[in-house]
C-alpha cells in the first residue's frame, strides 16, 4: 500500500528546522520527491514553497506571504542564505534549488505519466517551453498553460478552464510574491495537484535567461551570478540579503550567548 501523504510528510518535518522563525525541511532531492509520490498515489494537492533569503525578508513584512509560507507543506532550501543560515545554527544542510527540484518532478511526472499545467512566464517563453516540454519529458500530458500576464478579473475563468483537466503537478512561474498568493488563492480548485513556485526557471529551461555556471552554483554564488546578469536585481537584493545576514548573524550571537549561559548555569547546579 503507497504511503500516506501525511506519514512522509512526518517522516520530513523530523528535519524540519527553523530560519529566521520560518520553517525549513532540510531534505535531500529523494526525500522531496518521495513527498511528491506519495502525494501523487494519495490524489492529495500539496504546496511546496522554495524559500530563499529575500522571500523570508518579504514575508517579515508581508503577513500574507508570512502565512502561506508557514502552511506550505514542504519548504525547501532553496537559496545559499538559508542554508548559511542553518549550518550557523549547528545544522547540516545542503542547498536544494527550486529549478532542479522542478525538473526532477517533471521528470518524474513523465515517467509516471502525470497530468501537468504551467503557469506563468511571457507568453512567447511559454509556448516555447510547450514545445521543449514534451520534447525533453515525453510521458508528460500537458494538459493546461497559461502565460503568466493576465489580470485578477481573468483568473476565474482560466482556473476554471484548468482545473477541468484535473492536473497533478502545477509549476508556476510568477515570481515571488505573486505565484505564493496565486497557489494561496486557488489550491481549493486544484484538489489533487501537487503545487510548486518556480520563480525564473520557464526562462531558464527556454534559454532567455542562462543558470549560473557550475563554479558558481558549487561555490553557493548563485546569487552573485544573478546579481551580474541582471543588475537590475541589485536594489531588491542589496535591501533584503544584509538585513537577513544581521539577522541572522544577531540570532546566532545570541543563541550562543543563551547556550553558554545555561552551560555556565548547569556548571553551577553540578
Ligand atoms: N512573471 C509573470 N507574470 C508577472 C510577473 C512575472 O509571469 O506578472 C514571470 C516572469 O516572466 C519571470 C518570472 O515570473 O519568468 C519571475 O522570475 P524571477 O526570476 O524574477 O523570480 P523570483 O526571483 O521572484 O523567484
Amino acid at each position: 500500500m503507497a504511503p500516506s501523504v501525511m506519514s512522509t510528510l512526518s517522516a520530513t518535518y523530523r528535519s524540519r528546522h527553523k530560519v529566521l522563525g520560518y520553517p525549513v525541511d532540510v531534505v535531500s532531492e529523494e526525500g522531496a520527491l518521495d513527498v511528491v509520490k506519495a502525494a501523487w498515489q494519495n490524489e492529495k494537492g500539496i504546496h511546496i514553497v522554495t524559500l530563499n533569503a529575500e522571500m523570508v525578508v518579504q514575508a517579515q513584512e508581508n503577513q500574507e506571504l508570512d502565512r502561506i509560507i508557514r502552511h506550505a507543506h514542504l519548504i525547501i532550501p532553496d537559496g545559499a542564505g538559508v542554508v548559511w543560515a542553518l549550518k550557523l545554527a549547528g545544522q547540516q544542510a545542503n542547498r536544494l534549488p527550486g529549478v532542479e527540484l522542478a525538473e526532477k518532478t517533471l521528470q518524474l511526472a513523465s515517467d509516471e505519466g502525470r497530468r501537468v499545467v504551467l503557469i506563468g512566464g511571457k507568453p512567447e517563453v511559454l509556448t516555447h517551453l510547450e514545445t521543449l516540454i514534451p520534447d525533453r519529458y515525453p510521458g508528460i500530458k500537458l494538459v493546461g498553460s497559461q502565460n503568466g500576464y493576465f489580470s485578477k478579473d481573468e483568473e476565474d475563468e482560466i482556473v476554471d478552464a484548468l482545473s477541468n483537466s484535473e492536473p497533478e503537478l502545477i509549476l508556476i512561474a510568477l515570481g515571488v510574491p505573486k505565484q505564493e498568493f496565486f497557489i494561496d488563492r486557488w489550491q481549493h480548485a486544484f484538489p489533487k495537484a501537487v503545487m510548486v513556485g518556480v520563480g525564473g526557471s520557464f526562462d531558464v529551461w527556454t534559454g532567455s535567461v542562462k543558470r549560473a555556471p557550475k563554479f558558481f552554483r558549487q561555490c553557493n554564488l548563485e546569487w552573485f551570478y544573478r546579481l551580474m546578469a541582471e543588475p537590475w536585481r541589485a536594489k531588491r537584493m542589496m535591501s533584503s540579503l544584509p538585513k537577513f545576514g544581521f539577522q541572522v548573524l544577531g540570532a546566532s550571537l545570541k543563541g550562543s550567548g543563551r547556550k553558554s549561559t545555561d552551560s555556565d548555569s548547569g556548571e553551577d547546579k553540578g
